[in-house]
């Protein structure tokens, strides 16, 4: 089913993130949440930890994981949605969300989208398909970067 073709829709910095490499598996099942207008989703944080641990364990380097690709940190700073949570690497506060949307008629590399809004309109325009949302967390103090959920809306 091609709406759910989205690992060929490859953008650099979602393919070149370490974490999209062998053993991604995703952590957590989300159940679909028609309230919040969510279907099924993913979540990615058992890998997220693994990586931190071994960062703290100096098994992996900071220019390893700290390597979010220039347009991502663009977009980060310009229309990321801050996070509660501060950067488990430089410890310098400030994460942000950014969320890419892929389906069919979209960009290959994605289209950036900001809320929910943002997500219907793209529903609209490519007669209610199916949209694939990979929320990424960045630091752009740092550059660290981490996908963190994949949602199907
Ligand atoms: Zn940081």
């Amino acid at each position: 089913m091609a709406s759910e073709d989205v690992g060929d829709t490859s953008s650099d910095f979602l393919a070149g993130n370490r974490s999209s490499g062998a053993g991604m598996q995703p952590s957590r099942r989300l159940e679909p949440n028609p309230s919040e207008g969510l279907m099924a989703g993913v979540e990615y944080g058992v890998i997220r930890e693994s990586l931190i641990a071994q960062f703290r364990k100096g098994r992996v380097s900071k220019r390893d994981i700290c390597d979010a690709h220039p347009e991502l940190l663009r977009a980060a700073r310009n229309i990321g949605r801050p996070s509660a949570e501060s950067c488990p690497i430089c410890q310098d506060g400030h994460m942000v969300h950014v969320t890419y949307a892929f389906g069919n008629g979209l960009p290959s590399g994605g289209r950036c989208v900001t809320d929910s809004s943002d997500i219907a309109r793209l529903k609209v325009r490519i007669h209610g398909g199916q949209v694939a949302c990979y929320v990424i967390e960045v630091c752009p103090g740092c550059a660290w970067n981490h996908l963190i959920r994949l949602v199907w809306a």
